[in-house]
């Protein structure tokens, strides 16, 4: 069988709500045969896409794991940037959970004073900016250019919906896990992935800090041991811990990724912003 192009996994953005002057909001890019894939769109992301040569025009699709606002800051500069930097009307695809349909009206809706200011300001600016929506909640939702995405539900509660996502091109498989706790229907969605990128909160650091407001995170997000093991029952070859809560302090990375080991014989990755790995090859 053709191997084609190996699928490019880039994390744009590894860090969580907190701004961090190192990492953008959570953001992962997965370049494939059929186009740049964005999932999420948190703080920074079109500057950091900028850094690899992407950007808003050049997504072939954004899909939104949940509406959190953290996994959707940035949403309203694709938006706009996508349109006002176009030649032609192009749409931006954008699938997410239900709820995704009236989040982009809405960005429509707060956007509409300055869509006025350009459309108003450059005669050769004659459409409006434009998405095209599909809201998913499990099954196969894009199949192109011998790519697959297919999506499931998560447990994020009390968020709902939340959706994880697969894609599949030849022998290479990606899940963006987005924010979940352990389930069967995110194990199913892993079998066998070469590459899986799950959010995870350090739950011995954020019980020893012991503020009421961070330990609830706890309640609906991995912490390194679930996510490593939920990689080590679906048989994953690569776990890529994210959306980083607290930031790693300098020098104590290394405790995470043994975290994880100690759950997982994989190989285990911790991301920064713009790592790249080429998927079944390893960083
Ligand atoms: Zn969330
Ligand atoms: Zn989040």
């Amino acid at each position: 069988m053709e191997m084609g192009c190996l699928v490019q996994v880039i994390i744009l953005g590894s860090g969580s709500p907190l701004p961090d002057p190192h990492r953008a909001g959570p953001s992962t890019l997965v370049r494939t045969a059929a186009g740049d894939l964005l999932f999420d769109c948190g703080r920074g992301v079109l500057m950091r896409a900028a850094a690899v040569a992407s950007g808003a025009g050049a997504f072939k699709a954004l899909f939104l794991t949940h509406l959190h606002s953290d996994h959707i800051t940035d949403l309203n500069d694709i938006f706009t940037m996508r349109w006002a930097m176009s030649f032609q009307p192009n749409p931006l695809p954008v699938f997410g959970p239900v709820g995704t349909a009236a989040l982009l009206r809405a960005t429509e809706a707060m956007l509409e004073p300055d869509i006025g200011y350009r459309l108003a300001h450059h005669d050769d600016l004659r459409w409006r900016p434009s998405s095209t929506v599909t809201e998913v909640e499990r099954g196969l939702i894009l199949d192109e250019g011998g790519v697959r995405v297919t999506a499931s539900p998560t447990d994020h509660a009390p968020v709902r919906p939340t959706v994880g996502f697969r894609i599949d091109e030849g022998e290479q498989s990606v899940v963006v896990a987005g924010d979940t706790v352990p389930c069967a229907a995110l194990d199913e969605l892993c079998v066998g992935a070469d590459v899986l990128i799950h959010t995870v909160v350090r739950r011995d650091l954020i019980e020893e800090i012991g503020l009421p407001r961070l330990t609830d995170v706890l309640d609906y997000h991995s912490s390194v041991a679930d996510a490593a093991q939920t990689a080590a029952r679906a048989g994953v070859g690569t776990l890529v811990l994210t959306h980083l809560v607290p930031p790693p302090a300098p020098g104590t990375e290394q405790e995470w990724i043994d975290q994880a080991a100690a759950h997982f014989d994989g190989s285990v990755v911790l991301a920064t912003d713009l790592l790249a790995l080429d998927v079944n090859q390893g960083p």
